[in-house]
């Protein structure tokens, strides 16, 4: 019997809301209240660079359930309430209402907050991040044909604002503190290939510019980058990265290093108190280590093992991360670890519409880019998982499937 018990889910996201309906999937009866910082219902992130930037949606396409949905479940939403403490031997949060809640079990979906480059803080008027639905609306009231845009770093969020922007008819640059676009993550070589592809498109790209700094001006901004060279724009929108929203866990003495340290079973240092989706920093049984997982589908899937966990069924949560990125009319995903590797062996051509990059640590397939070949990239999943070897002549080879070129493997591939 879980009547009287109380489940407190902090964060307003997708590992919340997925914790959520866990927790009442599995028959708990006991009060779920739900506290987000923001003023709107739980929303997906994904289409903040994409459609909904470009106005093909609207806030409420992209709400991850209907208004009537909590009600329906018996969940008490508390809208634009920051829970500003988190007490693990009382059990009670501390709202900024000044409330005080109890709880049995709490779970941390906090998620992340945008980074902003050394130098270059929210400085205001046309200079922003995207992390949220109104920093969505405030760029993209801005997004006008014609207007010049610059998008401070290559990662996958700015390259779906330049493509946004883009199509939008507006003059994008992108400014990347590396050599190329995404080099942080899938290496040199693949990024050059994105950076000609986006050239191509009419990107200006400008790399090696770390930004320094910016002033704001009547109707725009200039950007400093180094060795003293701007970048006027109208609108400036920073995408390097995310910052797990660790503070309450900090508060609360649990055991955070980048993230919130969590078991295979999303439980944190202290028992009763779980996390998941970007805040969460997770085990990783396949190659050791940790990792902490910026993705949708993480979130999701993660939320959901935490509001399992929660009422105690505990089935480890270890998946092979995997992730979409839609630009410039490609659909790309990526599965595995590819800041893991120490070579990458390229297949086929962006321009073609069919490429894959694939990653190896030694002999080992450790991660895969794939852009037309979804069934592979879900493949690659479950090779990475058992730790094959691969023949990298073979994935060279345009006419045989990655299925092919595996040397060992003890999991079926059919
Ligand atoms: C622009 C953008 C595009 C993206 N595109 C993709 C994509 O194409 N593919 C992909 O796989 N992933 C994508 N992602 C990543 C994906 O959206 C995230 O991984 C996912 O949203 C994480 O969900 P979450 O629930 O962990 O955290 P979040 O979605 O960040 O939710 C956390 C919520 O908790 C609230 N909160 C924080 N602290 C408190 C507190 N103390 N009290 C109350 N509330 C609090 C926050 O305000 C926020 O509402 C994208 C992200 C962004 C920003």
């Amino acid at each position: 019997m879980t009547r009287g018990r109380v489940a407190a889910l902090v964060g307003g996201g997708m590992a919340a809301v997925h914790a959520a309906e866990a927790l009442r999937r599995e028959g708990f009866d006991g009060r779920v209240l739900l506290f987000s910082a923001e003023q709107h219902l739980p929303y997906d992130r994904p289409p903040l660079s994409k459609a909904l930037l470009r106005g093909e949606l609207t806030p409420v396409d992209c709400l991850l359930r209907p208004p009537e949905w909590y009600a329906e479940q018996g969940i008490d939403v508390r809208l634009g309430v920051r829970v500003d403490a988190l007490d693990p031997d009382r059990r009670t949060l501390r709202l900024d209402t000044g409330e005080h809640v109890g709880f049995d079990r709490a779970l941390l979906a906090t998620g992340a907050h945008p980074r902003w480059p050394a130098g270059l803080g929210p400085a205001g008027g046309p200079v922003f991040a995207l992390r949220t639905v109104d920093d969505c609306l405030a760029i993209r009231s801005r997004l006008r044909p014609g207007a010049s845009v610059a998008v401070v770093g290559g990662g996958f969020v700015g390259a779906e604002l330049a493509s946004s922007a883009a199509s939008l008819g507006c003059r994008v640059t992108m400014l990347e503190a590396t050599e190329a676009p995404f080099q942080r993550v899938l290496g040199r070589t693949v990024g050059e290939l994105f950076g000609a592809f986006y050239a191509g498109r009419g990107i200006r790209l400008v790399t090696g510019a770390p930004v320094t700094g910016a002033s704001v001006g009547s109707g725009g901004a200039r950007l400093t980058a180094d060795g003293g060279r701007f970048t006027d724009a109208d609108v400036v929108v920073v995408g390097v990265g995310a910052v797990p929203d660790t503070e309450l866990a900090v508060g609360a003495g649990l055991r955070v290093s980048d993230g919130v340290e969590v078991d295979a079973y999303c439980t944190t240092s202290v028992p009763h108190v779980f996390a998941a989706g970007d805040v969460a920093n997770r085990p990783e049984p396949v190659l050791g280590g940790r990792v902490r997982i910026e993705h949708w589908q993480n979130a999701q899937h993660q939320g959901t093992a935490a509001g399992r966990a929660m009422l105690g069924i505990r089935e480890s949560f270890d998946g092979v991360p995997w992730f979409w990125s839609d630009q410039f009319g490609l659909n790309l995903q990526v599965a595995g670890f590819p800041e893991r590797a120490d070579r990458v062996v390229v297949r086929g051509g962006l321009e073609g519409g069919r490429f894959g990059a694939f990653y190896l640590s030694g002999p080992t397939l450790v991660a895969m880019l794939g852009v037309g070949c979804a069934g592979e990239v879900h493949l690659s999943r479950r090779l990475i998982a058992a730790r094959v070897h691969v023949d990298p002549q073979r994935l060279t080879d345009e006419h045989s499937g990655l299925r092919d070129a595996v040397l060992a493997s003890d999991v079926p591939t059919a």
